[in-house]
């Protein structure tokens, strides 16, 4: 900390941590970026890192998870906010009257793999957990039945009362198919929209679109389940609006059927899976219960969460790991344990089980859209890049060039990532985010 505050370099590396916004685990870039005159060929303007503090450029990682770096969790998260709403409330290029086209939220959840400890209110009043007056005995010796009322961090919340009963298997293969099974529901959503109005898909196609956008959630028990926003269009997406007979009514029909319908198939263990029997589906309005600001809130949340809230890893298995040594509860180490033993299964190996073995099977991505939904994250991120770079050229550091006339050539190496344990208090110093726990150095 010291060396690095009386380094004469100290106010530019300063300048560039505050340009990361407090990033946790900077990625570091060697090169330079030339400019060059099309016609002439002569250079214009030279950038090189050469002088840059340690000869490096830091930019921030831009992850998506809040337990790795929190200010580029936060940037994302907000970006998801932007993206979600303007979906819903039009903005960034998506007209408002994108507001009055028929709009659900709908949570898919997972099936039962065993009786879990949960914490159930009613009233504002905590309920006994599993209560059972006859309850049987598992074969174990566990008496199914548990009439404890677990407080909200209880640890004990989404493990199952027998983990010998628990079909850990089936958790993590259906964590697997997941992302084919919300593929094939919004297949069957089409279907039975069209087929509740008389019509083909095709023909449908003329009058109507469906958009989507979902995130995925870890519940307590380390299965996922799927948040979406579906939304009914016109032919060209937001800026037509839906056929007059397509409402929200007939949506939530054609939801109901669609999730009760779907399967999709592990063949080589001719397993089948399906949605949970709880499904949530409620309407969006600007001023009822469900408003699209909750919504958009709720989707940028999650979008930020992995598994780590399941008490698992937050990073890959190594080969050589001792599952046994994890500093992991048992329920995530039996979890990640299914995964390496079925990832060895050559017929499962397109399911990458081992791989994701720390996200409990799940290889799809937290939050995915339809084309037509909103604006994309690198466009929102391309928006913000442009701000940036207007600001460098009227403060004076980048000259403004003519794009059509102007080549540009870079070249960029990686040379690493992360702050030392001085470099982050003086981070932190800097950008006003606090500093991660102890041990939580770079890696
Ligand atoms: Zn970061
Ligand atoms: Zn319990
Ligand atoms: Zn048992």
């Amino acid at each position: 900390m010291i060396s690095r505050l009386h380094d004469p370099n100290y106010d530019r590396w300063a300048c560039q941590i505050k340009r990361t916004g407090g990033c946790r685990q900077p990625i570091h870039l060697r090169g330079k970026v030339e400019h060059y005159d099309r016609a002439t060929g002569q250079l214009l303007h030279r950038y090189s890192t050469i002088h840059e503090p340690d000869g490096v450029l830091r930019v921030p990682c831009k992850t998506r998870r809040a337990s790795r770096c929190p200010s580029c969790a936060e940037v994302y998260r907000a970006d998801t906010y932007q993206l979600i709403r303007a979906g819903l409330v039009g903005g960034k290029g998506v007209p408002e009257t994108v507001s009055a086209h028929p709009c659900l939220f709908v949570t898919l959840t997972a099936p039962s793999f065993g009786v879990v400890h949960v914490r159930r209110e009613k009233n504002g009043e905590v309920l006994p957990c599993h209560a059972r007056r006859d309850a049987e005995t598992c074969p174990h010796g566990h008496v199914m039945s548990c009439t404890t009322r677990h407080s909200a961090d209880d640890p004990r919340l989404g493990e199952p009362l027998c983990p010998d009963c628990y079909d850990y298997d089936g958790s993590v293969l259906f964590n697997a198919i997941s992302p084919e099974l919300w593929r094939r529901f919004t297949l069957a959503l089409r279907r039975r929209f069209a087929k509740l109005n008389g019509l083909t898909v095709k023909a449908m196609r003329e009058h109507v679109s469906i958009a989507f956008a979902k995130v995925a959630e870890y519940q307590r028990r380390g299965v996922v389940h799927f948040h979406a926003v579906i939304r009914l269009d016109g032919p060209d997406g937001p800026h037509s609006p839906p056929a007059g007979w397509a409402t929200a009514d007939a949506l939530a029909q054609a939801v109901d059927h669609a999730a009760a319908v779907v399967t999709a198939e592990i063949k080589p263990l001719s397993r089948t899976f399906r949605w949970g029997t709880q499904l949530d589906v409620r309407r969006i309005t600007m001023d009822g219960d469900l408003t699209e600001q909750a919504v958009a809130a709720y989707i940028a949340k999650y979008a930020t969460k992995a598994a780590e809230c399941v008490g698992t890893l937050d990073r890959r298995v190594r080969p050589l790991d001792d599952l046994t040594a994890l500093p992991i509860r048992e329920h995530a180490r039996r979890l990640i344990a299914a995964c390496m033993r079925l990832g060895n299964d050559p017929g499962l190996a397109d399911l990458r089980l081992i791989h994701w073995a720390h996200m409990l099977g799940f290889r799809g991505h937290f939050s995915t859209k339809s084309r037509h939904y909103s604006t994309t994250l690198g466009e929102l991120r391309a928006a913000r890049e442009e701000h940036m770079r207007t600001e460098e050229i009227t403060t004076g550091r980048l000259p403004l060039f003519d794009e059509d006339t102007v080549l540009v050539v870079a070249h960029w190496q990686y040379a690493g990532r992360g702050l030392s344990l001085g470099e982050q208090f003086l981070a932190a110093a800097l950008t006003g985010v606090r500093l991660p726990s102890v041990g939580g150095a770079p890696q």
